[in-house]
């Protein structure tokens, strides 16, 4: 019988890694904290009709991507692909509305799509998710940007670009569709078999796709900016006036759009260039008009998503500091035939003062356990051989210096706290 192997586009990750996810995820709680965003822990799966009202019918995602299925109660269920409609469906079913507004919230987990799996890109993937609901004001797009890009600040992760455009509203954004679609008309032949057909549906998406002829085509297209409403054109104005005053580099990107109603004003992400094609780190935006698309009064939001896997392969790639792989403070080898009570006895009373301690479990020989030790990265070893079990004494090494000396079996641990502090 074949072994079962993980799905594919998923990953384990492993204690080589996991301490790196951590280190991602500690500074992340640490800018949520400083900028007031408190953590949601919200359901992996949801409604199927919330990602389908939510994120759009038209969307890829919606279309292709979704991990759905019908449950044991008939109902159907979907694997969430991305936080912000599970975000605003948790903001409307415990009335947040009432509460003092906005709300800055922030969550992190696994979330779901079946796309083509290549480096960075994975069928489960985790996220990490900021949004303020609540608040129309632009200088909260302004903070959510920076609260994206203080997170990779505090990563010491460099080289990263921020592109920035304004997708108008339900306003003023029927025109410009019917000014691209009126442009993109004309050379309708030199377009892609996808774009062709986005050319009726929705004509914004052409300007995000890859494929070389329809860039070349986007690179004259008429640019959103200039059939922005006064509204629009104000809110994109102090957000990047207020980008620029916080020192941030951003650059104007058209080609940006979301081509949903529910997406409206401010959208952005953040490019890293080790990261090869899939090169955004972070994207995020305005979406003014989501909360009435899954059934909710009128909440405007911004907020942003980024992949916990491609930052750390940005700052594998840029060789920032990913923290410490966690390395016991202390090593407890006893000799096989007795003492191997007295080990446990003393990595509990190590643990106990706060001290991190491992023993070996496999009747090795005081060689091999020395040896161990030393690949673990243990910074002390505490030896009860033969003679130490004999005379009630242990010996004390430090890794580093090779020092060692032997100790009462009682005064063990404050012999090596002594060391450590
Ligand atoms: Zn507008
Ligand atoms: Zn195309």
């Amino acid at each position: 019988m074949d072994s079962i192997k993980a799905p594919r586009g998923t990953r384990d990750v492993l204690g080589d890694e996991s301490w790196k996810w951590a280190r991602v995820l500690d500074v992340t709680r640490g800018v949520a904290d400083d900028f007031g965003f408190k953590e949601v822990m919200l359901p992996i799966f949801e409604h199927t009709e919330l990602f389908s009202r939510g994120i759009g019918d038209t969307t890829d995602v919606v279309e292709k991507e979704m991990y759905t299925f019908i449950d044991k109660g008939d109902r159907s269920i979907t694997l969430r692909p991305e936080l912000t409609a599970s975000m605003v469906r948790a903001y409307l079913e415990h009335d947040m509305r009432h509460l003092s507004q906005p709300l800055k919230l922030w969550g992190w987990g696994p979330m779901f799509r079946y796309e083509r799996p290549q480096k960075g890109r994975y069928r489960q993937f985790a996220q990490i998710d900021f949004e303020t609901l609540g608040a129309s004001n632009p200088l909260a797009d302004v903070e959510i940007i920076d609260s994206s890009m203080e997170i990779y600040r505090r990563l010491g992760l460099s080289n990263l670009q921020v592109l920035i455009n304004s997708v108008g509203c339900p306003k003023c954004r029927p025109a410009y569709r019917d000014t691209l679609k009126a442009y993109f008309e004309s050379s309708a032949h030199e377009l892609c078999d996808s774009c062709r057909g986005r050319l009726d549906r929705n004509p914004l998406r052409i300007l995000d796709c890859k494929q070389p002829a329809c860039r070349a085509l986007t690179d004259n297209a008429p640019s959103v900016i200039d059939s922005l409403c006064d509204e629009c054109r104000e809110h994109f104005a102090t957000v990047t006036q207020g980008l620029e005053r916080l020192g941030a580099n951003v650059k104007l990107d058209n080609r940006l759009v979301r081509g949903l109603d529910y997406y409206t004003k401010t959208a952005y992400e953040i490019l890293s260039g080790d990261l090869g094609a899939q090169n955004a780190v972070c994207g995020g935006g305005r979406y003014d008009n989501l909360a009435e698309a899954i059934g909710g009064p009128h909440v405007p939001g911004v907020g942003f998503a980024s992949g916990v896997e491609r930052i750390v392969i940005t700052m594998e790639a840029q060789g920032a500091y990913l923290g410490n792989e966690p390395k016991p403070d202390v090593y407890v080898i006893s000799s096989v035939q007795d003492g191997t009570y007295d080990a446990a006895v003393i990595a509990h009373e190590l643990r106990e003062s706060g001290l991190s301690a491992d023993m070996d479990f496999m009747g090795r020989s005081i060689k091999s356990q020395m040896k161990i030790a030393s690949q673990n990265g243990a910074k002390f070893v505490c030896v009860i051989g033969d003679s130490e079990a004999a005379s009630g004494t242990a010996g004390v090494k430090n890794m580093a210096t090779g020092e060692q000396e032997t100790v009462p079996r009682g005064s063990v641990v404050e012999n090596i706290k002594n060391k450590i502090s």
